[in-house]
């Protein structure tokens, strides 16, 4: 379950995170995404705080469109990655079953539908409260938990979300689902990360 990180990582209860994210529409997330993870992730007693570079930074998150790239001990990586999907991609490297460092991308264009007073389907830009759960999610799978099967709990967590007419919704069993954005604490998931650390 998960991947825990490498040992000095954990001794400090802290991981550094690299705004790769540098200008344009979504400028803004980072700090966004970064405080309210960290409010999530309160009853683990980790946080993540902004690295001052890329290459001593734990986490790197920036936007993809058509690729995401990147390098870790001179190998280069390379995965497709929809620009305009609602989701992101979180890739872990490890070493000796510790990750050493992760990339976290985030969709350049989100792209949602909505229907304007005539009733008319139209496609438009997701809202910042959108990009912030996509970045929140991955920036969970950034701490450690690294796998499909780690997904859970109902709330941010959960896989996948449900996206209708241009609003995410988090399922929640046994009740209706609830719009976002509400990023809610869920005791299943940050007790799976508190395990990891
Ligand atoms: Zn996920």
């Amino acid at each position: 379950m998960g991947t825990p990180w490498k040992t000095s990582v954990r001794n400090t209860k802290t991981l550094t995170v690299f705004n790769g994210i540098t200008t344009g529409h979504w400028s803004n997330i980072f700090t966004i995404a970064l405080a309210a993870f960290n409010e999530f992730a309160k009853p683990t007693g980790i946080k993540m705080v902004k690295a001052g570079n890329e290459s001593s930074a734990n986490i790197v998150m920036s936007l993809a469109d058509g690729t995401a790239k990147f390098e870790f001990l001179n190998k280069h990586y390379e995965n497709s990655f929809s620009g305009t999907a609602l989701h992101g991609l979180t890739k872990t490297l490890s070493i000796d079953g510790e990750i050493q460092k992760a990339f976290v991308f985030l969709p350049e264009r989100p792209t949602v539908t909505d229907f304007d007073n005539k009733g008319n389907m139209f496609e438009k830009l997701a809202s910042p409260n959108v990009m912030k759960v996509i970045a929140v999610h991955e920036l969970i799978h950034a701490c450690g938990l690294d796998e499909m099967r780690d997904h859970g709990g109902d709330g941010i967590f959960y896989y996948p979300l449900a996206y209708q007419n241009g609003k995410v919704y988090v399922p929640e069993r046994g009740k209706n689902p609830a719009l976002m954005p509400s990023v809610r604490p869920d005791g299943i998931i940050t007790g799976k990360i508190k395990e990891l650390w």
